[in-house]
């Protein structure tokens, strides 16, 4: 844990009791806060009672006496569609409100550093896709060359549940748009832009505020390096500020999927298979990354060169890098390849929750198998038009199912309704040469209680299925 500093003998509240606010009170507590704290949901608040959690409804008049923060969990709006009525309470009482990210920040660095031969290094991951995939890869290369790693924020542990850092510790963090919208304190030694495309805009009122959001992990006199994809113009135009702002040196470091990167400055790039680094207008290095099994498809190189860079800007060698992306295990419900039965693949991309994700998974196969839907996401399934011919049939769930059928048109497709039927039409249906894709390009939420437990429920269905002859 990672006990939050500058509110001893303060109070403090904290709004929202899962996986972020429960370590948030338990640091703030071994800070010396006062907490109090608010879940609107019975379940989470009965749980944090029965820990001793002191809860206090946060929307009441009166809660906001004497509170020196309020400390919100990523879940919880506090702009769009319309704040929680506990924010906008803390605003008119003069409350600031931060995040467990903002504290950590605040947190983090101790005096015991000066003893360090090396001093910690924070690296901090953001962009809509290929945020985790990037975070496990960068922490498995750098624990591979023997530093000690810890990863945490939107992926793994909450960031104030980490343990201090320890001499020459790299601490990957995977951040969202959420959460970096509201942290108070944002100093990464290495931000990473993987990529932007649409998600989450009803939550930040639009494209622009969701690019501002991300943003924020890029600021003035911010990170000592920036690792940015310039396969879209926000990149381009970050990577054009930060370059300028940090003056000399090699400040940035550009990412591209798919397109050469030359130039003055120092780029990583991935094209037909290979990573390429170049540095002042030369190669430094090249990798195969075609043998690579657990990152297949341009997204993952993307992932890969992304991390590599990050590498690079902590001083690895090349060789050194190359060597652990070949060993990297994979991330459960990405791309992940779950049974091969009777020549039929069967692949568990739950987490492809936005157009975009499924784009890059439709992408990687032919005659696709393809469960999708659940809870849509504004613009549905359009932007995937020229990606149907790859698609044999489609089985549909969950309630983006009818405008989905409707937009797939003379397309194969069946309304499924629920996963388990997709399934065994699915595996009925399919022949040797086929894959089984489940890529919902939506969210869980009206039928699972997130994407793993759906990529769980797939992957139960057909062992299942497979085992009964
Ligand atoms: P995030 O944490 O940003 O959601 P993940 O690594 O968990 O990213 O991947 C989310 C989804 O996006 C998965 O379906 C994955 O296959 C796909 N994906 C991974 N990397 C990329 C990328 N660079 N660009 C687009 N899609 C990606």
């Amino acid at each position: 844990m990672i006990p939050v500093r500058g509110y001893a003998g303060h109070r403090v509240a904290v709004l929202g009791l899962g996986r972020s606010g429960l370590p948030s009170v338990a640091a703030l507590e071994a800070g010396g806060a006062e907490v109090i704290a608010w879940d609107d949901g019975a379940a989470a608040r009965e749980k944090a009672g029965a820990e001793g959690v002191r809860l206090i409804d946060l929307t009441k008049p009166g809660a906001w006496d004497g509170v020196a923060a309020l400390i919100v969990s990523p879940g919880i709006p506090h702009l769009y569609p319309a704040p929680h009525p506990a924010i906008a309470a803390a605003w008119d009482a003069g409350v600031a409100v931060d995040n467990d990210i903002g504290l950590f920040f605040r947190s983090f660095a101790t005096p015991d550093w000066d003893a360090f031969a090396r001093p910690p290094r924070v690296v901090c991951v953001t962009g809509s896709n290929g945020k985790s995939t990037t975070t496990a890869l960068i922490a498995h290369v750098m624990t591979a060359a023997g530093r000690p790693t810890q990863v945490g924020g939107n992926f793994g542990r909450g960031v104030l549940d980490l343990d201090p850092a320890t001499d020459g510790m790299v601490v990957v963090l995977e951040l969202s748009s959420y959460q970096i919208d509201l942290a108070r304190a944002l100093q990464p030694d290495i931000a990473v832009f993987t990529n932007l495309s649409p998600d989450h805009l009803d939550r930040h009122g639009g494209m622009g505020g969701y690019f501002a959001a991300k943003r924020r992990l890029f600021t003035q006199g911010g990170p000592e390096r920036s690792v940015i994809g310039v396969d879209e113009n926000e990149g381009r135009f970050l990577a054009n500020v930060m370059r300028e702002e940090a003056g000399t040196g090699d400040p940035v470091i550009t990412v591209s999927s798919g397109r050469k990167l030359g130039g003055p400055g120092w780029s990583v790039f991935a094209r037909k298979g290979f990573l390429a680094e170049w540095r002042r207008g030369r190669q430094v290095a090249a990798i195969d990354l075609r043998p690579m099994a657990t990152l297949p498809g341009a997204h993952n190189h993307q992932n890969a060169c992304c991390a590599y860079a990050v590498a690079r800007g902590l001083g690895l060698g090349p060789k050194q890098i190359e060597s652990a992306l070949a060993t990297y295990p994979g991330l459960a419900h990405r791309s992940q390849l779950i049974a091969t039965w009777n020549g039929i693949r069967v692949v568990n991309d739950s987490k492809a929750t936005n157009v975009d994700a499924a784009e890059k998974a439709l992408s990687s196969f032919e005659r696709i198998r393809w469960i999708a839907g659940g809870r849509p996401k504004e613009g549905g399934i359009d932007a995937l038009r020229p990606l149907f011919g790859r698609v044999a049939k489609a089985y549909l769930i969950g309630e983006a199912a009818m405008d989905f059928a409707a937009t797939l048109g003379d397309t194969p497709h069946e309304i499924s309704g629920a996963m388990d039927r997709a399934v065994a039409a699915a595996l009925a249906e399919a022949v040797p040469g086929d894959t089984i894709l489940l890529a919902p390009a939506c969210a869980s939420f009206d039928q699972y209680s997130s994407f793993e437990t759906r990529g769980t429920h797939f992957e139960t269905l057909v062992r299942q299925a497979i085992a009964t002859p």
